[in-house]
């Protein structure tokens, strides 16, 4: 009876599946009817796919097995000598021969787009995708920074799995050596890279450590004293770190710090990894970097730097600035001139449903992984390339799972991790506000962003390196601000943000 219902069902979904389906090729991708068939018969999809061109023919091995699912291939349009992908995108918007789905890596761009009826609205085809539909029901932030100023829903984004990405490192065994404890604040955190810098922790007997680097570290430095390195949201409220009043103090601080050594004199032009030089040279005392591969010098370091230990510690402003987004502006869409448009917008759904998120999270079961109590184990080595070699973990639409990064990263990593998410460090995430712009809201607010950022940026070095002078020059940079529009450029995101 089960059985039979089971059959039933199946070909209900099968027919209303097939309505749009066209035959293409008669190549035996080795489909057998089961729940993820789109096609009765094999049909072929075109894709603009950029990560394609590093494949021979076009086409992943994880499409090939999705095919065998879906009964549904998928076609890479875009010529192998193409290498930058903005230039390609506006090849063939310009042609206006768009292909069934399009890869995106500017939400801002896409929207406007499929608001000018490239795209499909995809919210409007929610009964034929239920796994998306599912996704944006349970998580109605990423719903709301994916909507577009029209109310439409144009991409199906990437979804990162967990929340911490980034977060601070500290060589505990040189705070073990001088007998210090895992700073806190401001003031803490200052007399403890003041010991790194005079009292030799490296033992060689020259004062040559750098206590604090990695670009980053000047961002992460200000909520130390209330202030923030840039755009930041506070009650709802969208403010520039750069044009308050507490970024001054916090400035006038970090000039401080850097004149007196204790961060990276090379801060903003050191070139390649600081981490490999530093840490390997056993000199960088702290930073503010991705968890996974900075707790994995632990391993690599562990012969060549005898008591290298270097353990993620809490904010000390108890402020994490980066984190993971929720949603990232890449993924894909659906061409409004598809041909088989319904077919199209099933097959980005099946990306999104179990069977297409464990292979793009995961591979392909029995050869990248086994499942073991309910959970795909990895029994591959090196998984992120490997992985990826075989067209796993894409910049496609799909949701990854945090799983996939928990089986590579070591526990040092994995702790650091969960100490950042269990505290709950994390800076609220700045909202896409372009998404919600207008074409000309968009032109006008790019052309502002680049003035002010550029110049605050500018006039951040100079005090750091000395080059001018913060007391001096703040009344004339604050000026300046205001002369390039910064108060509209304010008032322009808060337009948009106030959109939701
Ligand atoms: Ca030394």
């Amino acid at each position: 009876m089960f059985k039979k219902i089971l059959c039933l069902t199946l070909a209900v979904v099968m027919a209303i599946s097939m309505v749009a389906c066209k035959k293409k090729s008669t190549v035996d991708v080795g489909h057998v009817p089961n729940e993820n068939t789109l096609c009765e018969e094999y049909t072929v999809l075109t894709a603009f796919y950029m990560q394609n061109k590093n494949t021979d023919d076009g086409s992943y091995d994880s499409f090939k097995e999705a095919a065998r699912l879906t009964n549904v291939g998928l076609e890479c349009t875009i010529p192998k000598s193409n290498s930058d992908f903005f230039q390609a995108f506006n090849l063939m918007v310009a042609s206006g021969e768009m292909p069934d789905i399009v890869q995106t890596y500017n939400a801002t761009e896409f929207n406007q787009l499929g608001a000018e009826g490239a795209f499909v609205p995809l919210n409007k085809y929610f009964d034929i995708m239920p796994n998306f539909k599912k996704i944006l029901d349970e998580n109605p932030q990423i719903k709301e920074n994916i909507t577009a100023f029209d109310d439409n829903i144009y991409y199906v984004p990437f979804m990162p799995g967990g929340t911490a990405s980034a977060g601070w490192f500290i060589r505990q065994d040189w705070l073990d050596k001088l007998g210090l404890e895992t700073p806190q604040g401001a003031e803490e955190l200052y007399n403890v890279l003041t010991a790194f810098r005079n009292n030799d922790p490296n033992g060689n007997g020259q004062k040559d450590e750098v206590p604090l680097f990695g670009k980053t570290v000047v961002d992460e430095l200000m909520p130390l004293w209330g202030a923030r390195p840039d755009w930041y949201i506070d009650n709802g409220v969208i403010k520039y770190g750069p044009y308050e009043a507490n970024y001054k103090t916090a400035m006038k601080n970090v000039v401080k710090w850097y004149k007196e050594g204790l961060i990276d004199q090379e801060i903003f032009t050191r070139a390649g990894n600081p981490r490999a030089k530093l840490l390997g040279d056993n000199l960088g005392g702290a930073c503010v970097e991705w968890f996974g591969s900075t707790a994995a010098y632990n391993d690599t370091l562990a012969e060549t730097v005898p008591g290298f230990k270097f353990l993620p510690m809490a904010p000390p402003s108890g402020v994490a600035l980066q984190r993971r987004p929720i949603n990232d502006v890449y993924g894909w869409g659906v061409s409004a001139s598809s041909k088989n448009l319904e077919l199209a917008i099933r097959y980005v759904d099946f990306w999104l449903g179990e069977t297409g998120s464990r292979l793009m999270n995961f591979g392909k079961e029995g050869v990248h992984y086994d499942m073991v109590d309910g959970k795909p184990v990895f029994k591959i080595d090196d998984i992120q390339k490997t992985l990826k070699a075989y067209g796993s973990q894409l910049d496609i639409g799909f949701q990854q799972n945090f799983e996939y990064e928990r089986q590579w990263i070591n526990d040092i990593a994995y702790e650091g991790m969960m100490m950042y998410v269990d505290n709950d460090y994390f800076a609220e995430q700045f909202p896409t506000v372009t998404s919600r712009m207008s074409k000309a809201e968009v032109a006008e607010y790019s052309k502002l962003k680049t003035d002010i950022d550029t110049y605050a940026d500018e006039m951040m070095q100079k005090w750091i390196l000395g080059a001018s002078d913060i007391d001096q020059t703040w009344g004339e940079y604050i000026a300046r601000l205001e002369s390039f529009g910064i108060k509209r450029l304010i008032e322009l995101q808060q337009i948009a943000y106030n959109r939701r």
